[in-house]
């Protein structure tokens, strides 16, 4: 449909036809003999030639095509002489569609860093990384309703605004049409959120799970996958403001058939990319050895392909908190005070250090904890035959650290409502969600992956902030 893009024309384009090229000029190149342009349209990491004789066209209109102006050739597709690609366009006729003027434009062709093309969002999506970057990210979301919907999964659309803060409390981002330089007022001072749009207070939304329980509670199966947010204000690599989550809900699923679907779905949509984008995932790879060839050999990550590879086809390692504790007591960065925070012992919170150090050091590949503590996690999670911990399950990545967070939930009616009351949420807020422990309870069990660490982890990009094309984090959302 449409025109033929570039992908199509240096896949399938019969050789000595003519053909129209649209895209922009990543680079022009004169020599004595020829002109050379290399076009892009996004379809492909490839670029194809486009190729003028000298004289050919006005040095007025040459003058107009430099980097990033936008082009529509016409010329027969024939063989490349020139190394690097197997047919070229020999020009017949240029359209400019649009100029960029090379005194202004930024992106010209030589290296930029990541910091600088964050600051041009708008543009960046025109180099090879980003490109890369954002086909493989759509491969990735494509996978993923790909493999929910041929595993009997429902596709259900949770909220993004939400009067619940049962969970994020403080980490919310607050909804609200009231006048913020005139606040309606209640007779004690407080300010009256009857006023206000919902006649409440409300937020967006920090994870579609509550909800999506519900939707599990009668369609067995679900998932979402949406915009959630968290007003965190975390300068991490591995944090944003706004980033989308996929949750998977099962009724009459156990922890460990959690954890099953859990290592098989991230298995499978990583193995959809490896098929689907060999080309940007070799270009990333080769990027990312460019970027540590000047580091010593024992510092330098796996190759990206041989990384992902490695990860699809070994088993996770699945152990418990407690065990992963003593790992840690026992550990050399422990014994020579070389972590930040010392493991103290039983019932701490895992920091980002800790984890790390299981995945790559001790285990050299991904984890599944499962069974913490009950005091450091949510209280939907299911208490543990023992009282001291809950059914939850965290699948930890090497450089990224987590990227799954689930568990099996709570099921019984004065359990929940025990905890609930514990972590002092008022019942009444959360009156629907309890109501599913009285109408036909049922064990289930569900997780939420952060899309955005799972792109960074088959990209191998070091910040969060890369795989996202407009990226939100403190004190930053243009574009
Ligand atoms: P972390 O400890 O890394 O902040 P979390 O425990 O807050 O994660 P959960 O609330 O369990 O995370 O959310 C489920 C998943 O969502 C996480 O495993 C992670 O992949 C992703 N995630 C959480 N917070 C963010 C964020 N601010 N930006 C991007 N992804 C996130
Ligand atoms: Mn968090």
């Amino acid at each position: 449909m449409g025109p033929l893009q570039i992908k199509e024309i240096l896949q399938t384009a019969p050789e000595n036809q003519s053909v129209v090229v649209k895209g922009w000029v990543r680079t022009k190149r004169e020599s004595k003999n020829a002109i050379f342009i290399a076009l892009n349209d996004g379809s492909t990491i490839h670029n194809i030639q486009a190729v003028a004789e000298p004289g050919q066209f006005s040095a007025e209109l040459l003058l107009t095509i430099t980097t990033g102006s936008c082009l529509k050739v016409t010329g027969l597709l024939v063989p490349s002489l020139g190394s690097g690609q197997t047919v070229e366009v020999k020009i017949t006729d240029i359209e400019v569609y649009g100029t960029a003027d090379p005194e202004e434009y930024p992106l010209q062709p030589k290296k930029h860093s990541l910091e600088f093309l964050r600051e041009i969002a708008h543009l960046r999506p025109r180099t090879n990384t980003f490109s890369a970057i954002l086909r493989i990210r759509h491969a990735l979301a494509f996978a993923v309703h790909q493999y929910f919907n041929d595993n009997g999964f429902f596709y259900l659309h949770t909220p993004v605004i939400t009067a619940s803060d049962a969970e994020g409390a403080g980490e919310m981002f607050r909804v609200t049409t009231l006048d913020l330089n005139n606040l309606p007022r209640t007779e004690e001072g407080a300010i009256n959120f009857k006023e206000d749009f919902f006649g409440r207070e409300a937020n967006l939304t920090v994870s579609g799970q509550l909800e999506g329980e519900l939707g599990a509670m009668a369609l067995s199966k679900i998932y979402t996958f949406g915009p959630t947010f968290r007003a965190e204000n975390s300068n991490t690599t591995r944090h944003l403001a706004e980033f989308w989550m996929i949750e998977p809900e099962m009724a009459f699923f156990e922890l460990k058939d959690n954890m099953d679907l859990a290592e098989d779905f991230v298995k499978k949509v990583i193995t959809y990319a490896l098929t689907n984008c060999k080309d940007d995932l070799n270009f990333l790879q080769n990027r990312l050895t460019e970027e540590e060839k000047n580091k010593p050999q024992n510092e330098r990550s796996l190759p990206l392909l041989e990384k992902l590879a490695f990860v699809v086809d070994n088993p996770f390692e699945r152990l418990t908190y407690t065990e992963a504790i003593e790992i840690l007591l026992k550990s050399k960065p422990q014994k020579e005070g070389k972590f930040q925070f010392p493991v103290t012992g039983w019932g701490i919170d895992l920091s980002s250090e800790h984890e790390r150090y299981l995945v790559e050091k001790h285990f050299k590949k991904p984890v599944i904890l499962t069974n913490y503590p009950r005091e450091i996690k949510s209280f939907y999670m299911k208490l543990d035959e023992d009282g001291k911990t809950v059914r939850a399950m965290d699948v930890l990545f090497p450089g990224i650290g987590e990227i799954i967070g689930g568990s099996q939930r709570e099921e019984n009616y004065e359990k929940l409502l025990g905890r609930v009351k514990e972590i002092g949420i008022d019942p009444e807020n959360l009156w629907w969600y309890l109501e599913t422990r009285k109408f036909g309870t049922a064990p289930h069990s569900g997780f939420g992956l952060g899309f955005e660490r799972l792109v960074q982890f088959v990209t191998g990009m070091g910040n969060i902030r890369d795989v996202i094309p407009f990226p939100r984090y403190p004190k930053s959302a243009e574009f």
